[in-house]
């Protein structure tokens, strides 16, 4: 038996696993000993990752719908349908109605090889990936604030923090290792704060619940700073040496008093003023947020309000501090790192730049699209008014993760063409015309980019099945098929390079200096060759920071007569994504196999519905039947689905309202109605 190292898939933390390799198959899985970031464990979901490489229901050949029917091709047919249908999109419509949907799944080269495929050989900027439900407001407001759109500090950095501030993060269910070390340590003395209108797992372990309503966070971490202002603990010296627009920021706040802001938020005065000394007093203050601050209308403004409130206290650039976005997706980091973007070359260089423009062209021998290109929900809204023809989507589960899902469906069956790259036949790929048969991370070797900016090396530790290949070997033999000979490359190592040469900030990185180093933190540059732990120790990308009032936005559906409720989502423990990959494992389905809607006691005693009884949830888009789970994790008039299970999937529901800056949906947010179904 062989051990092989990888990386685990099933969230941003990127835990070291060994693969157990036993006659050309996965037969179990184990944790990397002294890995810089688990050192040797695994939460449950890790422990069972073998499981999503299952080679049980994988695809193993190309596969052509026909009447409605998937018959199996081979590669050569595959390919060559798949060119001249889009040959025949960008004839009819040109570069703008053609587009690729990348995969945070991925590693780092399928994801530069997606891009290029974009922009080299089907000349669009159309490109995007599942960041833009989940943290593409990470991007814009980090970047318009602190000029760099990740987490600022380590995951090694909470052992550093005099207080851990969590807003709008289910910790112990989505990054467990993360937050097993948080409350490791909270028991070393940290004081362990956490916002968020459900009483998470953490919530209830932290010294102190700040219990806001769904959608209140701009409100509160306003009011948070006219507490600071005004008793004078903001840090003057930071704000005077690194930070603009202090005058603006304090008039904004200004007459935001503490019994408005209560009155907003639902947090009792006192609450506030606790928190607001806490944070700003404490020596070392790390903030963590997910996706309660990322996914409403306002996103983009959320998480400038959260930079903000570090600015002005000083908690950044030292350790044990800093604005950290949590990433879901095991390499959605990457895949932005890689400029799976519509903006964004990759190492987010600017496509509004003519001068990158000009410098991608060059180095890939053909002019480049002029401006950026749409999202994945403006590919969706372009499909549905006709101009939009033909998509690529890999890997990506969008029928069970995207909002308002009757509406996606009609936008995919809009399409002329849509081809899917995956390693079983998803929901997704049963709306598609081909799918293509894709490697898992075991089958191949690359790179994944954790939260913290770390990319590692992930080895192939077994053949893949049939004929399924990585993304960037199908990307690259597509290309070659289109006429494009810019993407031959020999291997993984040869496509980051590739990628590394084009992108000052990963200029230092290659897979030699990976398997040396056992992971390096971007920026890596000439003058950081060790990595960078921590941004901005003593200046920020554009010299200073730029302190932005933002104002209160109120969700764009709230409760009703007609739909009484709050309806948010949320993720589970032992499930991931879509589902697709942990509900293989019998032992995580064993621990959740159906999916629930969290439901205060109070309200179900006034809908007279009892614990496991099935109950109708509607919203204005959509309807489901599920079953009730009677619990004060909720409070009283808010409910919440987690979105794994596609029998229950909880985004017919949800509201597609969007940010108007990074486009992302509201998905914590809508209002609906409940209707208990007959005890069974
Ligand atoms: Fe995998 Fe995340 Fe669990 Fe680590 S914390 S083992 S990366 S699911």
């Amino acid at each position: 038996m062989q051990t092989i190292a990888s990386i685990c898939t099933f969230c941003g933390v990127g835990c070291g696993l060994g693969l157990r390799v036993e006659d050309g198959r996965v037969v179990g899985v184990e944790p990397q000993p002294g890995h810089p970031v688990s050192a040797g464990q695994l939460c449950a979901k890790g422990w069972a990752s073998g499981f999503a490489i299952d080679t049980g229901n994988r695809l193993r050949m190309p596969l052509i719908k026909e009447h409605g029917q998937f018959r199996e091709a081979s590669w050569d047919e595959a390919l060559a349908l798949v060119a001249s249908e889009f040959r025949a999109a960008l004839e009819a419509v040109g570069p703008d109605g053609v587009g690729v949907i990348s995969c945070a799944h991925a590693t780092n080269e399928d994801n530069y090889a997606a891009q290029k495929f974009a922009r080299a050989v089907l000349g669009t900027a159309n490109i995007d990936h599942c960041a833009r439900i989940c943290h593409s407001p990470s991007v814009a407001g980090l970047s318009r604030t602190l000029g760099s759109g990740a987490m600022t500090n380590s995951i090694a950095d909470i052992d550093e923090a005099e207080l851990i501030l969590v807003i709008g993060a289910d910790v112990t269910e989505n990054h467990a290792m993360i937050g097993a070390r948080m409350l490791r340590a909270q028991a070393r003395g940290a004081r362990l704060i956490v916002v968020d209108p459900r009483r998470t797992r953490l919530a209830r372990l932290a010294d102190q619940h700040v219990q806001l309503r769904v959608g209140s966070n701009i409100a509160l971490l306003n009011g948070l700073l006219h507490i600071i202002f005004a008793n004078g603990w903001e840090d003057r010296d930071f704000l005077a040496c690194r930070c603009d627009n202090e005058a603006a920021l304090r008039a904004h706040v200004r007459d935001l008093t503490p019994e408005i802001t209560s009155a907003q938020t639902g947090v009792p005065v006192l609450a506030l003023i606790e928190l607001a000394r806490a944070y700003s007093q404490a020596r070392r203050a790390f903030i963590a947020y997910g996706m309660g601050i990322t996914q409403f209308q306002s996103g983009t403004h959320n998480v400038i309000a959260v930079a903000n409130l570090a600015l002005v206290c000083g908690q950044l650039g030292r350790p044990g501090t800093g604005v950290n976005p949590l990433r879901g997706q095991n390499n959605v980091q990457g895949a932005c790192d890689m400029g799976c973007l519509p903006d964004v070359y990759p190492g987010y260089q600017q496509v509004s730049d003519a001068a990158v423009r000009e410098k991608f062209a060059r180095a890939w021998g053909v002019a480049q699209p002029p401006a950026p290109g749409l999202t994945s929900l403006g590919m969706s809204e372009a499909a549905l008014r006709g101009e939009f023809r033909a998509l690529m989507v890999l890997g990506e589960e969008l029928v069970v993760t995207d909002p308002d899902q009757h509406k996606l469906a009609r936008a995919l069956a809009a399409l002329d063409f849509l081809v899917v790259v995956e390693l079983t036949l998803s929901e997704t790929a049963r709306f598609a015309d081909v799918v293509l048969p894709a490697a898992s991370f075991a089958e191949k070797d690359g790179t994944f980019s954790n939260c913290e900016r770390r990319m590692q090396l992930l080895h192939k530790a077994v053949e893949p099945p049939g004929q399924a290949r990585a993304d960037w070997q199908i990307l690259a033999a597509l290309a070659e098929r289109m006429g494009y000979q810019g993407m031959r490359w020999a291997n993984s190592e040869e496509v980051f390079a590739e990628m590394a040469a084009l992108s000052p900030l990963f200029s230092a990185i290659s897979h030699a200096r990976l398997a040396q180093a056992g992971g390096l933190q971007w920026p890596c540059d000439e003058a950081n060759p060790a990595g960078t732990a921590i941004l901005h120790r003593h200046c920020f990308p554009r010299g200073r920071a730029q302190l932005i009032p933002v104002s209160q936005v109120e969700p764009d559906e709230c409760p009703d007569a007609d739909y009484p409720f709050c309806f948010t989502t949320q993720r589970l423990h032992f499930h991931y994504g879509g589902g697709a990959m942990t509900r293989k494992s019998p032992l995580l389905e064993r621990e959740i196999p159906a999916g629930l809607l969290f439901i205060h006691p109070q309200d179900a005693a006034r809908l007279g519905l009892g614990e496991a009884q099935g109950v109708r949830v509607a919203s204005r888009r959509g309807q489901l039947e599920t079953r009730a789970h009677l619990t004060d994790d909720v409070p009283p008039g808010t409910v919440s689905m987690p979105y794994h299970f596609r029998e229950a999937p909880c985004n017919r529901l949800t509201s597609s309202a969007q940010d108007p800056i990074s486009h992302m949906p509201e998905l914590k947010a809508c209002a609906v109605a409940l209707t208990p179904l007959p005890p069974a």
